[in-house]
């Protein structure tokens, strides 16, 4: 199965990938967190990334083609794939539509979150990461014990990015250039959209019923 998680930062594409890694063992490509590694082990691709990140700026888009591509190239994307943060431009969108074509993979669906502005605000600013990929929140969905991710046991911690300001430029952001890609995917008929206001299982339960019709 090969699925886009889209929407805006915070909409919950992170929290339901998790569950649909587990659910149906195929691979999360987050690119934010590829970006994250990167910066943190101190490559030159994380050099490049960090101003942008930073400001809550789109990496370039060559920079991300090329992660793409080589990630979805990988063994364990063989069986699938969950596109987590990836496209996020009409460039991005028809570099990986080449890269499928060669490797072919069609995109099965595309799951549009929908979260209005106010929550996501609320999100963000509430949100603990861990290296590890998972994510939290304070109030909404904190780990079991304090401070200390479920799923491997590192701090948890607040992600630079996640300031009041970055957040807004990242909402201006998601709407000048990621918001058409609502409209490039639905005319391929493969655009489903989610009410990703209501709890995190209740939005997973509707996810893997759509997705029961691709299995
Ligand atoms: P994204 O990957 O889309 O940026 P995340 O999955 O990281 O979003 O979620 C953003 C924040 O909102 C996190 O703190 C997460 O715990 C919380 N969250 C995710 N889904 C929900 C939900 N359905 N209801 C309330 N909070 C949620
Ligand atoms: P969120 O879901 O909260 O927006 P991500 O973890 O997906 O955060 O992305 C964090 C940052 O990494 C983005 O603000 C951007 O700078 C960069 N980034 C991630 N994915 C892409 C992408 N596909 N294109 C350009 N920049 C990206
Ligand atoms: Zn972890």
């Amino acid at each position: 199965m090969n699925i886009i998680l889209f929407g805006p930062p915070g909409a919950g594409k992170g929290t339901q990938a998790k569950k649909l890694v587990e659910y149906y063992k195929i691979p999360q490509v987050a690119t934010g967190d590829i970006l994250r590694a990167n910066l943190r082990e101190g490559t030159e691709l994380g050099l490049a990334a960090k101003e942008y990140m930073d400001k809550g700026e789109l990496v370039p888009d060559e920079v991300l083609i090329g992660i793409i591509k080589n990630r979805l190239t990988e063994a364990d994307c063989e069986k699938g794939f969950i596109l987590d943060g990836y496209p996020r431009t009409i460039p991005q969108a028809d570099a990986l539509g080449e890269i499928l074509v060669e490797i072919e993979k069609p995109i099965d669906v595309v799951l549009n979150f929908e979260v209005p502005d106010e929550d996501l605000v609320e999100r963000i600013s509430g949100r603990l990461m861990c290296k590890c990929g998972a994510s939290y929140h304070k109030t909404f969905n904190p780990p079991e014990n304090e401070g200390i991710c479920d799923a491997c046991g590192a701090e948890v911690y607040q992600r630079a990015d996640d300031t009041a300001d970055a957040v807004q430029n990242r909402l201006d952001v998601y709407k000048k250039q990621t918001q058409p890609l609502i409209e490039y995917y639905d005319e391929t008929g493969v655009l489903r959209t989610i009410d990703g206001t209501r709890d995190i299982n209740v939005v997973f339960e509707e996810i893997k019923a759509i997705l029961s019709e691709f299995a």
